[in-house]
């Protein structure tokens, strides 16, 4: 299958610090692929580089992002504000600073139909409604009348999946966009969201939360420290994680396993970029760190068919399957 979008050796860096450092993954048309990783892992950024909505500070210093066989790297500012017009979408966590506090939101969404699509102003509202509607939001001819602040965040995480998908973009880039919500709230975006996948909609979900990313996504990759530790399918890398850090993160994930284990949060905090561990950067936290992972950086390379791991000891975890993570308590 084709790539639609193929992101190739990228590194970020806020001045000499580099955030991201040597991330590579793909996406085909159709699939969802989850980033999964702590805060600060470079997650965010990886995904804001595609869309060319890095931070001012920060800048991609080295790397290619290939969309539908276009380099997005190349592209001008007015070329890539089109593309995210048409054809590139991106949900936040917190929808309320993503829209205008001043106008309601009938008006922000119908302004894309008026913007985007030269619709007249009747014709713009009615399609905003329809949007609202869509969404799952009760009484949306009323509803469109009102401000952002009149909103629960739950309907606004709405409006803003409204605004994100009103012009049909082929990728939605979703940025933990259940994290701020109940868990009954956000069990209603996940369906939304996966109504949209069976419609066809490509998506990348950002995400701490395994259980989100099980629901969600086909493929995974999992960042730590600016590096993408391991890849791989989302059955294969739940069922038998090849990286500590994913074991990690699956024994400390409420949410990712019924299996009625004990959480187990994973000990410490990731590192600090300005001031990176030698060797592999999840030593100081790993339960498997031997003098070797002290000294020399793994590389990520491929373990099994579809699966890559950075980890020297990839394939002791790998079969070792469900005994090593007992061993830690
Ligand atoms: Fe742990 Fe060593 Fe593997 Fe890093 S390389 S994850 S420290 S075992
Ligand atoms: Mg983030």
């Amino acid at each position: 299958m084709s790539k639609l979008l193929e992101v190739s050796d990228l590194s970020v860096a806020f001045g000499q610090t580099h955030a991201v450092r040597g991330v590579s993954f793909s996406l085909e048309q159709g699939q969802t692929l989850a980033i999964v990783g702590e805060s600060g892992s470079g997650k965010s950024l990886s995904s804001l580089a595609i869309l060319g909505l890095l931070p001012p500070q920060a800048r991609v210093v080295s790397g290619s992002i290939r969309w539908d066989g276009r380099e997005l790297l190349s592209l001008g500012d007015d070329e890539l504000r089109k593309l995210r017009g048409e054809e590139l979408a991106i949900i936040f966590q917190d929808p309320l600073s993503a829209l205008n506090p001043s106008l309601t939101v009938g008006y922000q969404i119908a302004e894309m139909f008026r913007r985007r699509r030269g619709a007249r102003r009747e014709e713009a509202r009615r399609r905003a409604i329809e949007a609202m509607t869509e969404v799952g939001i009760p009484d949306a001819a009323r509803r469109a009348e009102n401000y952002p602040h009149e909103f629960s965040g739950g309907m606004r995480q709405r409006v803003m999946i409204a605004m994100a998908l009103a012009l049909e973009p082929r990728l939605l880039i979703a940025d933990e966009p259940t994290t701020a919500l109940d868990v009954t709230v956000q069990a209603q975006i996940l369906r939304l969201l996966r109504k949209r996948q069976e419609a066809g909609l490509s998506m990348i979900i950002i995400s701490h939360d395994l259980g989100v990313v099980a629901r969600t996504a086909q493929r995974v990759v999992v960042m730590y420290a600016g590096k993408a530790v391991e890849s791989g399918t989302v059955a294969e890398l739940y069922s038998n994680p090849s990286h500590p850090y994913t074991k990690g993160l699956l024994a400390a994930s409420p949410s990712a396993r019924d299996t009625g284990r004990q959480i187990q949060p994973i000990d410490g905090y990731p590192p600090d970029i300005t001031a990176m561990p030698s060797g592999c950067a999840f030593h100081p936290r790993c339960p498997f760190a031997r003098e070797r992972c002290r000294t020399d950086e793994p590389e990520l390379r491929i373990v099994a068919p579809g699966r890559t791991s950075a980890c020297h000891f990839a394939e002791e975890v790998l079969t070792h399957g469900e005994a090593v993570g007992n061993t830690r308590a």
